[in-house]
């Protein structure tokens, strides 16, 4: 049987209404505002359960730095400008970006940074690693886009969209049904299937229409519903949006709803608020919301592909300038863990997102 509050909780909740959506445990599960995931303590870094490419190296969010200033002068410099992160966790490629835009003055100048976090021990750890400069703190991506805005955006998400809730489907001989959760009879969170409540119209393509029995479809409402908030953000404002995530270029089919505690794989549904929750991104959904409004979606290209396109060999030759070999063989080990396929150079991919005028932006280049 589960244990914890936050797990009493959802259970309650079950056995009150009946089971419920996989986005609707997982949101409980991840972003309860005292108990979720990732209000308690620090799961990001070396001692946490996940390590994120910022974390591996300095070199990730310099060449994205640089990225975010070529797109704004592609855009004509505007100032004043948003310069949006979702998810900074612990801060780290937001100083990154700060520090290798300190070659461009007048970005810095023009930059109103916003944050978007949900949990405050990561906000207190991103702050003091961001530094003394001034910034606007949101606790969802909802409340970030609520208000019209007067600037352009600028904006940077590093998984960020795989910790967003989707909702899974399973194909029955009598069509598709939705995969909720319940409660077996000694009180441990199931699977178990029930009626699909409002499939959206959009999340059955051809593909997805024509597949076989069993098979398990995922679909992210909310994913979507950010993709789009952007989107309308970028054709009405201007600017540019770079998202790294790890997923697919394309298709939903199979189940890719994992959990990690440690560094090692859990059952998702098994602890609520004790492991990290996440699922591959459908890149192709993103594209569509974006396209529908009015930008175009660049990408998704690999990881490692974008970082070598900006450079990431040349800076990896320049910080090693000057230390000794262990130092200089450290880089050479965190850039390869950031671009190696093998590591996280394939399955990790960036897409960028701009309004339908632009040319290709760097390293998207087809
Ligand atoms: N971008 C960071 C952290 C990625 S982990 C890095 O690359 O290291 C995902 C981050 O998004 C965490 O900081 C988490 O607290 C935050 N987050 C997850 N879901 C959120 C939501 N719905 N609203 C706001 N922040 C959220």
């Amino acid at each position: 049987m589960a244990s914890g509050v936050l797990s009493e909780r959802i259970a309650a909740r079950i056995k009150k209404s009946g089971p419920i959506p996989l986005d609707a445990y997982w949101r409980e599960a991840m972003t309860a505002p005292d108990d979720g995931y990732y209000m308690r303590g620090q799961p990001i870094g070396a001692s946490g359960d996940f390590t994120t490419a910022p974390e591996v190296s300095q070199i990730f969010g310099e060449l994205i730095g640089l990225w975010l200033i070529e797109a704004w002068i592609q855009a004509g410099k505007p100032a004043p400008f948003t310069l949006m992160e979702l998810g900074p966790g612990r801060g780290q490629l937001m100083a990154d970006i700060l520090r290798a835009a300190r070659m461009a003055p007048e970005f810095l100048e023009a930059a109103d940074i916003v944050l978007v976090e949900a949990s405050d021990s990561l906000r207190v750890e991103a702050s003091q690693r961001i530094g003394a400069i001034s910034t606007t703190w949101h606790s969802s991506w909802e409340d970030a886009f609520r208000e019209p805005s007067e600037t352009p955006l600028f904006l940077i998400a590093n998984e960020f969209f795989d910790a967003l809730p989707i909702r899974q489907f399973q194909k029955s001989a009598d069509g598709w049904q939705e995969r909720l959760i319940g409660l077996t009879e000694t009180g441990n969170f199931t699977f178990e299937a029930g009626p699909v409540a409002d499939l959206p119209e959009d999340a059955l393509t051809d593909d997805v229409a024509a597949a076989p029995n069993d098979v398990i479809l995922e679909y992210a409402p909310e994913r979507a519903a950010l993709a789009a908030a952007i989107g309308q953000r970028l054709s009405s404002m201007d600017g540019a949006a770079l998202l790294v995530d790890y997923g697919h270029a394309s298709g939903r089919i199979g189940d890719s709803l994992q959990a990690l505690k440690a560094g090692v794989a859990a059952d998702p549904i098994c602890d609520p608020g004790m492991a990290d929750i996440t699922s591959h991104v459908d890149f192709e959904q993103i594209k569509r919301a974006t396209e529908v409004a009015g930008c175009r979606c660049w990408g998704p290209v690999d990881q490692g592909t974008f970082l070598l396109r900006l450079g990431a060999e040349s800076r990896a030759a320049a910080l090693s300038k000057n230390t000794s070999a262990e130092a200089s063989a450290g880089i050479q080990r965190s850039l390869r863990r950031l671009v190696h396929p093998l590591e996280m150079g394939a399955i990790f991919k960036a897409a960028a997102i701009l309004p339908a005028i632009y040319f290709a932006p760097a390293g998207f280049e087809e």
